[in-house]
Parts: C-alpha cells; sequence; structure tokens
C-alpha cells in the first residue's frame, strides 16, 4: 500500500527545494561576478555564526542590576523647608538628579520617585521603592539649620515575624539591614570630612518600605576650618557629599555581592 508523504516530510521536501534553487542561484551570481573570494568570505560568516549559535544560548544570564532607589522628599505643592530663596524641594530634586547620574555612570540601576516639581504622598513613593525591587534607597532633605548631614534610620523596631507586615511598618522587618547601610553611608561621608549626625525618627515614607532605606538631611558644613560662610549652595561641599554618597552605595553593593557569593 502507497502512503501519502506525512506534512512534515512535504515540508522537508519544499526547504530542500528552496535551499537547492538558492545554491544555484548563488552560484550563477559567481559565474556572473566572478566573485570568488567575496562567496567564501560569506561562507565563512555564516560557518562562524552557526559555530557560535550555541555558544551564546548557553552563556550565563546577565547578573540583576542593583537597583538603588532615590527619593527626592517634597515637591508641588509641599515645598518642604526655606533654603535662603530656595525651596528644600528643588534642592532635592536638583541633588537627586545629580546623584542619579552619578549612579548610573557606576553601573547602577536608579529609580527616582519623582523627575519634576509634582506632588507626591509617602504612600507612593513607598509603592515606588516597593515595586523596583531596590537594594537601597536614599530619601533627600536638605535644612538650613545643624551642620553637615542628619542620616536617619527609622524609628520602627525590628520586627519578629518578617511575613505580616502591615503596610505602615513594613521597614520594621528591614531595620538592621538599614542600619548596616547607615553605618555604610556614615563611613563613606566621614571619609569625606563630612561631619554626620546619626539618628532615628519616623520617617512616613521610608516605614512603608521593604528595602533597605536611610533619609538623609543636609545642613551647610559649619567646621571650623571651612572657607567663608557656611552655605548649601557651595559647589565643593555639595559635590563631596554626592561623590560621598555614590562611593557609599558601591560600597554597599560590594558588601552585597560578597554576601551572596557566600
Ligand atoms: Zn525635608
Amino acid at each position: 500500500m502507497r502512503q501519502e508523504p506525512s506534512d512534515s516530510g512535504a515540508s522537508i521536501l519544499l526547504l530542500l527545494r528552496a535551499a537547492y534553487s538558492s545554491l544555484r542561484a548563488a552560484g550563477q551570481m559567481i559565474r556572473d561576478n566572478h566573485n570568488r573570494c567575496g562567496w567564501f568570505r560569506a561562507m565563512a560568516a555564516l560557518l562562524a555564526i552557526t559555530a557560535a549559535g550555541p555558544i551564546f544560548a548557553q552563556a550565563p544570564p546577565a547578573a540583576p542590576r542593583f537597583v538603588v532607589v532615590l527619593d527626592a522628599a517634597h515637591g508641588g505643592d509641599d515645598a518642604g523647608a526655606r533654603l535662603g530663596s530656595e525651596a528644600e524641594k528643588a534642592y532635592t530634586l536638583a541633588l537627586s538628579t545629580r546623584l542619579r547620574s552619578l549612579l548610573m555612570a557606576r553601573g547602577f540601576g536608579v529609580v527616582t520617585t519623582r523627575e519634576s516639581d509634582a506632588t507626591s504622598e509617602p504612600d507612593s513613593r513607598a509603592q515606588i521603592a516597593n515595586h523596583a525591587n531596590a537594594q537601597a534607597c536614599i530619601s533627600l532633605h536638605a535644612a538650613e539649620s545643624g551642620s553637615g548631614v542628619h542620616l536617619f534610620v527609622s524609628s520602627l523596631a525590628p520586627a519578629q515575624d518578617e511575613h505580616f507586615l502591615p503596610w505602615k511598618t513594613a521597614q520594621a522587618a528591614w531595620i538592621m539591614r538599614s542600619l548596616s547601610f547607615a553605618g555604610v553611608v556614615n563611613s563613606a561621608l566621614s571619609h569625606a570630612t563630612v561631619p554626620v549626625t546619626l539618628g532615628r525618627t519616623a520617617l512616613p515614607a521610608i516605614d512603608s518600605m521593604s528595602c533597605p532605606a536611610v533619609a538623609i538631611e543636609i545642613a551647610p558644613e559649619r567646621s571650623a576650618d571651612a572657607k567663608g560662610p557656611p552655605s548649601l549652595d557651595d559647589p565643593d561641599y555639595q559635590a563631596r557629599v554626592a561623590d560621598a554618597l555614590a562611593a557609599a552605595l558601591v560600597e554597599w553593593r560590594s558588601q552585597a555581592r560578597e554576601g551572596s557569593q557566600q
């Protein structure tokens, strides 16, 4: 009994025919153009691609990016403190933008809670951070009073049970890691000779965040050896603070990577 060719058999036949006519056409081109060199080069390239295929397929997936959330505090209707002629909301946004480019140049994934003078509630800031699955968050504030950088961690008590935390106290499960992160930020700022004051306080946005998080409040540098009157606008001071924060995040990332290898 004669069997009808199956569908897949027919497809293979069609493919073979198509390949045969392509080869014939290519052969004709060679004869026409006497371009044997080009033909061999094309075949060599094709073989190289075929050989390289499995190598690409077996390459390990790229390491997930280390994501940092920058939260420029205040914005829109909430101007924050008055800093000379400027509002705190503008200062924090400028610092967030500056820090973002420093971090992106160092290979971080950066998510910001606002990019413009927009009103943003603490809950939506926390939502952005939690959705980003961030490995660190820095909430940025500024003040005229005090000296140097005031560094805060949430005042929530560390949670016993990490699994069933109400939204408003999600940070409780992260307090210990936030304290470690604050330690890294503290040493980077101290290394840059920026005075640091550490504190714990209720932080409405951070209290709902499920990631290591700190708030910093930048005050003018009032040190004995500072040149000129203390000012938040001092470009050298601004650069030192931004560079130190970037260095802290580089250190935090390398500690996290060392930890994950153990
Ligand atoms: Zn503020």
